[in-house]
């Protein structure tokens, strides 16, 4: 049983996973040393190396410990709180007056706790916009919309444990959960591989997922439809499917055997660049397994199809029934420790807390009576969307620990919008790159020195506690967004610490409602908890979809090419993906000595045959260009990724792969397509 005694009990500041960790308070002032949790209910003590150099950036000397007012061309000064905190309400103020509240955007940050993710959703909703946002946007939205959809909840359908000890057979595309979710691969995939069950890969990039792979699918970028129609085409034409399954838990089955007549399977494996054979023994394995799991990925998700990629994999475990029991589902694989509860609460243009709807009225008005004031009707602006915007409809943002000019796709571009922002703020922890820009930039807190509450990859509900003060001058986010809104209204902002948030958080979101800090515990509590009580759900569906009928949505997809295709001049494909070291836009993992000596810069792998084409050696360094600008890096020749392909990650700010990216959107989840833009290299100083 966990106590304090022995050390503080927190969450580790990196992935979805949610693996529990020990802090005591080191030597010098703000200095912290991590000792293993051995109960902790997700990871059993493990700690990646990420989790495990995690208190390096916490008495960082880099860390923002003064708040700073800018002068517009990047040099700032010390200011005092007041003086930062009325600077902001005056312009937000005036910002509302002048062009009313619309004009402004608000993005939470899943590095930050639910409840100040809660509080900055309903800060911006009382300003009067739903222009709020988080990563999200950027990594599974078009997951969360199609899940959503189909099958009633934006959120993983089962949960690691009983994946491990149920599932027989892993289908895991667009992921790479040995470098990106390392905990859950070691302790649960792995385990499960070893003990017989069998692992399918689909990823355009050989990666350290691939060494415990059984079978690899190494597809083209841009081809996970036409991969998944083989799949699904071979278990009609076998009879391979669940009928019961479909007859009584399912519609639209009818619509994806029409979209798969005189579909041709030769083809489409051509086009995806796997042999058919691969392709339709995965889909018998699969078929044949009592229980299969689906898990699903950043290489799914960002897409200009990223909505119809999910949506084949929702019709690959519905036709097989292999949905509602342990060992099954389709599972998003989470990339920060808070994205799905910075979802959970409400910090998105269309939902408030528990999902509700912004444009139902019904559920508007159950989120209005506790608040106390009205909600505007309409979804509002996301994170990319008010990014384009800038200069035009949009003139005010207000950024809690996000990164934009790292995080979203042609950066150069962000860079010139952020220019034409009337007022910025950043509240962070670092000098972000975006801080740069920053009219007002706030010294905000670490995850080593806040409370509150996480939500993991697999629902679960997590405390986070804190071990140490904030430096210097630094405020608690939490308490700077309760200074902010009783400045801005007088009321609806005054709060006792993060329990008392999430108290009047679990009277708003209906999934949380059960919970209680003290419920959570050590343990934690998956949602949906409804009720006081109630244990929470290892996993969904198990009689009905929450869908408007109960059934769960088979909708047939087809193939779409990426908005950008190899051409004469950029005849490549690029594409990006994560490190088992860095984290995100590398904000806080550039900064770790360990993370950052394991690989110190940013690379490309290039195939040997492309490099050949273009006298590029190992190790040389290159430019990798796109329509939207260039960057310097080295050269990686590797037969890990195919030819014609090109592979580089998003975690360094001087070499910046999304300069690069493209900012096309997906119609209805308006995720951007960073997996696929046409791109060429040459060896510096060859033009
Ligand atoms: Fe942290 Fe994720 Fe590594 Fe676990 S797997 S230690 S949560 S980064």
């Amino acid at each position: 049983m966990a106590t304090e005694d022995d050390g503080v009990h927190t969450i580790c500041p990196y992935c979805g996973v949610g693996c529990g960790l020990k802090l005591k308070p080191g030597e010098e002032d703000g200095d912290v040393s991590l000792q293993p949790w051995f109960d902790a209910p997700v990871n059993e003590g493990a700690l990646c190396i990420k989790g495990g150099a995690s208190p390096q950036v916490v008495n960082h000397e880099d860390r923002l410990t003064e708040p700073l007012i800018g002068d517009g061309d990047g040099e700032f000064r010390t200011a005092t709180w007041d003086e930062a905190l009325t600077l902001i309400v005056d312009e937000l103020e005036r910002l509302a007056e002048t062009y009313g509240p619309g004009a402004t955007g608000f993005f939470a940050s899943s590095k930050v706790m639910n409840e100040e993710n809660y509080l900055l959703q309903k800060l911006a909703r009382r300003y009067g916009t739903n222009n709020v946002d988080n990563c999200t946007r950027m990594c599974h939205a078009s997951t969360v919309y199609t899940l959503r959809q189909s099958l009633g909840a934006g959120a993983m359908t089962n949960s690691m444990a009983d994946l491990e000890e149920h599932g027989e057979v892993f289908w895991v595309q667009g992921a790479n959960p040995a470098e990106q979710h390392v905990i859950a691969h070691s302790n649960y995939f792995r385990e499960a591989t070893r003990d017989g069950a069998t692992l399918i890969q689909v990823d355009p990039h050989a990666n350290k997922t691939t060494r415990d792979a059984d079978i690899h699918l190494q597809l083209e970028p841009g081809t996970d439809i036409p991969l998944l129609n083989v799949v699904l085409k071979t278990i009609i034409n076998e009879e391979l499917y669940d009928e019961t399954f479909i007859e009584e838990r399912t519609t639209g089955f009818d619509h994806l055997e029409a979209t798969l007549e005189g579909f041709d399977m030769e083809e489409a494996a051509e086009r995806c660049g796997v042999p058919l054979a691969d392709i339709q023994e995965a889909a018998r394995i699969y078929a044949e397994a009592d229980n299969a799991a689906i898990f699903t990925g950043m290489g799914m998700s960002q897409h200009t199809c990223g909505v119809d990629n999910v949506q084949n994999e929702v019709n690959l475990a519905l036709l097989t029934g292999n949905l509602g029991r342990p060992g099954t589902g389709v599972n998003p694989l989470r990339g920060q420790n808070n994205v799905q509860g910075t979802c959970d609460v409400g910090a998105m243009p269309n939902v408030l807390p528990g999902y509700l709807e912004v444009d139902d009225d019904e559920a508007r008005e159950s989120v209005e009576e506790v608040w106390g004031f009205d909600i505007p009707p309409e979804p509002g602006l996301t994170n990319v969307e008010v990014s384009n915007a800038i200069g035009d409809a949009i003139h005010g943002l207000y950024v809690m620990g996000e990164n934009p000019v790292m995080s979203e796709p042609d950066a150069l571009e962000v860079e010139n919008r952020l220019n034409d922002l009337e007022f910025l703020v950043v509240q962070d922890i670092f000098m972000t790159e975006t801080a740069e820009f920053a009219d007002v930039v706030l010294p905000a807190t670490s995850w080593a020195e806040r409370g509150g509450t996480v939500t993991n990859t697999d629902r679960r509900v997590q405390r986070m506690r804190k071990v140490t003060d904030v430096p210097g001058n630094t405020r608690h986010d939490l308490e700077i967004l309760c200074e902010v809104g009783t400045r801005l209204f007088g009321d609806g902002f005054d709060f006792d610490g993060p329990e008392d948030v999430f108290e009047e958080l679990r009277d708003v979101c209906p999934i949380y409602h059960g919970m209680t800090y003290e419920s959570i515990g050590y343990e934690g509590i998956q949602w949906p908890c409804y009720e006081e009580g109630d244990e929470g759900d290892q996993y969904l569906y198990q009689e009905t979809f929450d869908t408007d009928d109960g059934l769960g949505v088979i909708r047939g997809v087809r193939h779409q090419d990426p908005k950008e295709v190899p051409d004469d001049e950029f005849p490549l494909v690029l594409t990006t993906a994560r490190l088992e070291e860095h984290y995100n836009t590398g904000t806080m993992s550039t900064r770790s000595p360990t993370l950052r000596r394991k690989t110190p810069e940013n690379f490309v792998d290039i195939h040997p045959a492309d490099a050949e084409k273009r006298g590029i050696e190992d190790e040389d360094y290159v430019t990798l260009r796109s329509r939207r600008g260039e960057i310097v890096l080295e050269a990686h020749v590797t037969e890990d990724i195919k030819e014609g392909v090109v592979w580089t990650t998003p975690h360094f700010s001087d070499a910046r792969a999304n300069t690069l990216t493209n900012d096309v959107l997906d119609p209805l989840a308006k995720i951007p397509e960073y997996k696929a833009a046409a791109a060429e290299v040459e060896p510096v100083g060859s033009e």
